[in-house]
């Protein structure tokens, strides 16, 4: 065994140390560390001399990659073969503006998919990642980037080990350590050190940063942290790689190559007919290509990226970090949230307020963690607590992880708030826990953990001997209680009951002797054979804004089932007062063990409340919920919810009180923990997908509406015989044609993604997950708007061109016409870009300024198209013409055409969806709804 290296002070921790060779306290010594940790001043010392403890990453894909994805894409293909055939057919200039624009497209798009995609993936480190330290000897939360060699941390199953750690205690701990040695079957640790020859997988005396505590408890010290440790070493490999594919952009893509494929023979038929009516071979071949380029909605996948994107950041801003892309579209279909209680649905502000003992009931005045209240019995304050009211109080004192810290007349908590009450408690009592524990320290503990819903701990009863302590659920405590004088089973559950229904969550504490010779507790040693000392009641009130978003959610056609691991009474307390309940009563994971599949898809469909649920439970209560057609939404915080997280089409970890595994499992993450949170997220999905069927509205429209400028022309318009050549008239030219495909488009769709919420977000029930993108109001509005678009484009063509061509001659009038129908298009656009922002409303009720966005982009555009009409440059490149002030006045009276027109296209559709609930993008909810609040 090598022996202990002594350091400069400088680097306490160098890389290379067989760490796991030595015992404990060499570690320890070689760290210049002890048992109870780092003093502070320390800790920061070593923070500045070796760093944070974060890994520099390396983003997944490289900028060559993503350049290429805008590359390779048939639409680009079609505009560059165009843009080679008009070079080769000597349109030089019609062909260099296209190869012009297939670079700005490529541009455009690289530069907002780079931009989105670092936005999500600085979204998810934006999930606090802490870690439970000893400072000084007392237990602290730190960011887990603060950690130093030499700290001391402490680890619980669900956590991820934050840095490299030495063992210096631990229990039962098993780690999964696939991260590092892709073993997915946890790694049993010990303290013994191992052979210098240890393989990463053998060194059971180690953790390595990045893996998972999968069960057990255990006190380390750290021994690398940030770019030294064994994962550093390898983070060079890990990518960030972040998807940015969903469902929608999927289905988006084949649409587009179906659009793509459709173009293409129209743009076939459209040569073959230009043939026919004697277009030259060249005119015809361009004409058909022309189609194509006017066709294909090439700027839609740069949109929907952004929109997508946008969405992501403003659900940030409300507390929901989006780990998985897909998951910002599925939102908007959710059909059901099953949510914890603890925390989520309440305030996590436990106050015990009730005890309960042989000599009777006491309460306990004050709420939340204020050191102030007094006990009382009935109306009676008393000064001491009696007897068996400070052994219980003692007892839930003990039998306890967390612990309290006074700051500015409150308590602050390291811990769980169920045990920081109990802590609150005793102090109320006036009893000084501090001195209780050192009169009777802790020599071992079984850990609390949700499935056992106990905690036990071994302590030295002050006077030589050992006293085992339990506490948890009422039910599971009684069970290995021995009768006892004043304790009969009936009357404590009774008590038990009496103070559930009053909503509060109820914890049994019990003690029983034990050999001073041991001192491991084994779980024999907590099957019975223990004294009931008393309960111990706490409230925690349901949060304000929770008992609002269920009412939101029911309003929205979402059903909120409340899942918890408390006792039934309690779930049904809390259950009335959200809204959940009506006379019913609450099921049981007991009861959900015995239904087989059929009757526990009934009931997970009827029922709102479900206590005492193991999380194998919610596993298949998401089971049941989907096979039953809904769209899941399911929290879990423990490290077994894992499965049920991944099982839902939602999962949704909490990242305050969450373990790292949940994190890792879920699609969401909320940062506060709070129901009202997931109501927001579900609010901003259902936004962000009308955002992106707004912009489809908009966008394919114009795509049709052009193709069906230039199929009128090719099809119709008279070929001229001009200075002795034959020139077919056409209302638009290639090159203007992409203009409004790729700028105007663009530049007015764009602003859609930013687009305020509808009024009736919440009031329509869930969009159905297999809704085709292209619905029949899609499609319906794009013949509308493209028939419009294209008469009042020809229209003035036609007008303009007669008037003109008898004053100033053919050339002069084409391109003043020309013109005209370009500018008309433009004015259709941003009138019916205003009508776009409300998919079934009028504009004006979202708010006229509600999207500042908008007018930007019109504003910006306004000037683009002054530019083309004006502009003596644009006028050479785009064959575009100055128009007198009438000209425009009437190009953009014509354009306002389409306001009134689809103002009565939406009161038909709301007036038809009236009758048939639930027409147009819009589906009416496969189930009927459980909601008992209305
Ligand atoms: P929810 O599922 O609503 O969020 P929860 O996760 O807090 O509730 P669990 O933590 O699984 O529920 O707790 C289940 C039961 O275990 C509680 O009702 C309580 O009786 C008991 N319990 C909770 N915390 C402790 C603890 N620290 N020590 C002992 N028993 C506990």
């Amino acid at each position: 065994m090598n022996p202990p290296q002594i350091h400069p002070p400088t680097e306490v921790a160098p890389q290379g140390t067989p760490w796991h060779t030595l015992p404990p306290e060499e570690v320890l010594a070689s760290l210049q560390s002890h048992p109870e940790g780092l003093s502070e001043a320390e800790a920061r010392d070593r923070l500045e001399r070796h760093g944070p403890n974060v890994l520099q990453r390396v983003s997944g894909e490289s900028w060559l990659t993503l350049l290429w994805r805008q590359v390779n894409n048939p639409l680009i293909w079609v505009l560059l073969a165009s843009a080679g055939l008009a070079i080769t057919l000597g349109k030089v200039t019609d062909g260099l503006i296209v190869l012009a624009v297939v670079v700005l497209n490529t541009l455009i798009g690289f530069v907002q998919e780079f931009r989105a995609g670092k936005a999500i993936e600085a979204l998810t480190r934006m999930v606090p990642e802490n870690a439970t330290v000893l400072r000084g000897g007392d237990k602290v939360t730190v960011p887990s980037s603060e950690l130093v060699p030499g700290d001391v941390v402490l680890l619980a199953s669900g956590d991820k080990v934050p840095a490299d750690v030495r063992l210096l205690a631990g229990r039962n701990l098993q780690v999964e350590e696939a991260a590092l040695t892709g073993e997915s079957v946890p790694s049993e640790k010990s303290l013994a050190p191992v052979a210098a020859s240890a393989g990463i997988g053998d060194r059971t005396s180690m953790a390595f940063g990045g893996t998972h505590v999968t069960s057990g408890t255990g006190t380390a010290v750290v021994v690398a942290t940030g770019g030294a440790t064994e994962l550093g070493r390898i983070s060079q490999l890990l990518s960030e790689a972040v998807d940015l594919q969903t469902p929608l952009t999927k289905a988006l893509a084949t649409i587009g190559r179906y659009l793509t494929l459709g173009i293409l023979v129209i743009s076939a038929v459209l040569l073959g007919v230009g043939l026919l009516r004697g277009y030259g071979v060249a005119e015809s071949l361009l004409a058909a290509l022309t189609l194509a380029v006017a066709a294909i909605p090439e700027g839609l996948p740069a949109i929907v990226t952004i929109a997508l994107a946008v969405g992501v950041q403003y659900m940030a801003a409300r507390r929901a970090i989006i780990r998985k892309l897909p998951a910002v579209e599925t939102l908007g279909s959710t059909t059901v949230i099953c949510s914890d209680k603890t925390g989520t649905l309440t305030r996590n502000e436990m106050t015990v307020q009730a005890l309960w003992t042989p000599s009777g009931a006491y309460s306990l005045s004050g709420v939340g963690y204020a050191p102030h209240g007094e006990l009382r019995r009935g109306e009676q304050a008393l000064d001491a607590p009696p007897e068996d009211v400070r052994e219980l109080l003692v007892a839930g004192a003990l039998c306890n992880d967390a612990s309290v810290h006074a700051n500015h007349g409150s308590w602050e908590l390291t811990g769980d708030p169920t045990e920081g009450a109990l802590l609150v408690a005793a102090h109320k009592a006036g009893l000084k826990v501090v001195e209780w524990r050192a009169r009777q320290p802790r020599v071992d503990a079984i850990p609390f953990e949700s499935e056992n819903q106990f905690m036990a701990t071994l302590h030295e009863d002050g006077q030589g001997g050992r006293q085992l302590l339990l506490k948890g659920a009422p039910e599971v405590v009684l069970r290995r209680c021995e009768p006892r004088d004043g304790f009969d089973a009936g009357t404590v559950h009774a008590e038990v009951d009496r103070l559930a229904s009053r909503g509060m969550r109820v914890l049994a504490v019990a003690s029983r002797a034990f050999p001073a010779s041991r001192d491991r507790v084994q779980p024999e040693d907590v099957a019975g054979g223990f004294q009931l000392l008393g309960l111990e009641g706490m409230i925690d009130p349901p949060r304000e804004e929770a008992i609002r978003a269920v009412k939101a959610c029911h309003a929205a056609g979402i059903t909120v089932k409340m899942i918890t691991g408390d006792h039934a009474r309690t779930a049904e307390a809390i259950g009335a007062r959200l809204g959940l309940l009506g006379e019913e009563r609450a099921v049981t994971g007991a009861q959900l063990a015995e239904l087989d599949d059929a009757r526990l898809r009934e009931t997970a469909r009827s029922s709102n409340v479900f206590a005492r649920v193991a999380p194998e439970h919610k596993l298949r209560l998401v089971r049941a919920l989907q096979h039953e057609g809904q769209v899941v939404a399911m929290t879990g915080d423990g490290v077994n919810d894992a499965p049920a997280l991944k099982q839902a089409n939602i999962g949704v970890a909490m990242g305050i009180t969450g373990t790292a595994v949940s994190k890792e499992s879920a699609d969401i993450i909320l940062t506060d923990d709070n129901f009202a949170s997931i109501a927001a997220a579900v609010e901003e999905g259902r936004r962000v997908y009308d955002n992106l069927i707004k912009s489809l509205a908009f966008v394919l429209p114009t795509n049709l509406g052009l193709a069906l400028i230039l199929i009128v022309g090719v099809a119709f318009f008279p070929i001229l015989h001009v200075a002795g050549a034959r020139e077919p008239l056409l209302a638009m030219l290639p090159t203007q044609l992409l203009w409004i495909n790729l700028v105007a488009t663009v530049a007015l769709a764009l602003p859609l993604a930013f687009e305020a919420r509808e009024p009736d977000v919440m009031k329509r029930p869930p969009r159905h997950p297999d809704a085709p993108v292209l619905s029949g109001f899609v499609v319906m509005r794009t013949l509308l708007v493209a028939v419009l678009m294209c008469a009042g484009a020809i229209g003035l063509f036609l007008w303009e061109y007669h008037t003109e061509a008898a004053r100033s001659g053919h050339e002069v009038a084409v391109r003043e016409a020309q013109t005209m129908a370009v500018t008309t298009v433009i004015m259709f656009q941003i009138f019916y870009l205003l009508n776009c922002r409300s998919l079934r409303d009028s504009f004006l009720r979202i708010g006229v300024f509600s999207n500042p966005f908008v007018y930007l982009g019109i504003g910006v555009l306004v000037l683009l198209q002054l530019g083309f009409i004006y502009l003596p440059f644009m006028q050479a490149v785009f064959n575009s013409a100055p128009l007198k002030l009438e000209a425009l006045g009437l190009c953009a009276l014509v354009g306002a055409l389409i306001l009134p027109v689809i103002s009565v296209e939406k009161a038909w559709r709301s007036r038809h969806a009236r009758h048939e609930q639930g027409s147009g993008p819009r589906l009416a909810p496969r189930l009927p709804r459980r909601a008992t609040v209305t």
